[in-house]
């Protein structure tokens, strides 16, 4: 609370510095999805079923413009990252796993918006978290994940840190201008690395949760979007499931060329959480800065600031493409 009070301070404050600039009040949410019993994805220990509960606040929060071309973006960023790496690595099912699932729903509470989440089963009777917001009530169906979990030896900066607080900050800019023609929902997704030790399929629990949970309800997006590993230097690279639907990648290739930037194409086998909608036949891609040297080590304590605003460029210009 006293780093929430701190944060606060420096956005009034911010606020202040840039008085000649409108501000932007968010008040209350548009819409709220009702409440949904959800069921466990296959190959999940389904100890108990998970449900999904909304939570909704009246807070009123004042931010500063949104104008991204401004550092204020940035600076926020790495504020969010700093307390996501406060406790350490955050494995599935872990207490810091579900302090950073704590600040993710507190930051979204915070800007008056709907917060749903699902509890998400994990072996030895361990539970994880997803968490979602949605925005606007277009008739294309986005979703955009990240997993905000790490793996045991790792604070995970990059990986996913990165990701999840460029979506915290989309969720910002989202709630003040939603997109034409979208309904966006951005989750953030728990328990994504392999954790335990046990076979390859032990990992991506969350998104195959969510993933399960939409297809029995029918509810498969039209779309998906992975951010996974984005706070590096290497240029942004889209990348699809070894054999699947091409078209995620060539939106967001597209989406790199409408604002001047080159975006690599790569295939991939099931290294991030696009790999559970792909197979589930949804169009996906993995949006990745790869090269990352401290990957899954210790190293992996910092991002490039300078290519935040890059990332949630590329994601917006995507984003206006599928509601066009
Ligand atoms: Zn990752």
């Amino acid at each position: 609370m006293k780093r929430h009070l701190r944060l606060l301070a420096t956005v009034i404050a911010t606020t202040q510095i840039l008085a000649a600039c409108s501000s932007v009040d968010v008040t209350e949410p548009t819409s709220t999805s009702a409440p949904t019993t959800s069921t466990p994805a296959p190959a999940v220990p389904t100890t108990s079923p998970s449900t999904t509960t909304t939570t909704t606040t009246t807070t009123t929060t004042t931010l500063p413009p949104l104008d991204i071309t401004t550092d204020i973006a940035t600076q926020r960023m790495l504020e969010d990252l700093e307390v996501l790496l406060e406790n350490g690595p955050r494995e599935g099912g872990t207490d810091a796993e579900k302090s950073a699932a704590s600040y993710i729903r507190r930051t979204l509470a915070d800007l008056g918006l709907a917060v749903q989440s699902e509890q998400v089963p994990l072996p030895e009777d361990a539970t994880s978290e997803n968490l979602w917001v949605t925005f606007g009530d277009g008739p294309v169906q986005v979703l955009i994940g990240a997993h905000y979990d790490t793996v045991r030896t790792s604070p995970g900066a990059d990986d996913n840190g990165s990701g999840v607080i460029g979506l915290l900050e989309l969720a910002r800019r989202l709630d003040r201008d939603p997109i034409a023609g979208l309904t966006v929902t951005v989750v953030f997704f728990g328990a994504e690395e392999r954790t335990f030790g046990m076979t390859p399929e032990d990992h991506h629990y969350g998104s195959r949760l969510r993933g399960a949970t939409l297809e029995n309800a029918n509810q498969l997006p039209d779309w998906m979007i992975s951010l996974d590993m984005v706070g590096g230097t290497h240029p942004l690279t889209g990348v699809s499931l070894t054999g699947t639907d091409q078209s995620a990648v060539d939106v967001i290739v597209t989406a790199g060329e409408s604002i001047g930037l080159e975006v690599e194409r790569l295939e991939r086998g099931e290294i991030s959480d696009h790999a559970t909608f792909a197979k589930l036949g949804v169009p996906s891609v993995f949006v990745w800065r790869p090269g990352n040297p401290g990957y899954h080590t210790e190293e992996d304590a910092a991002v490039d600031g300078a290519t935040l605003v890059e990332n949630l460029k590329l994601i917006e210009a995507a984003l206006k493409i599928l509601g066009e």
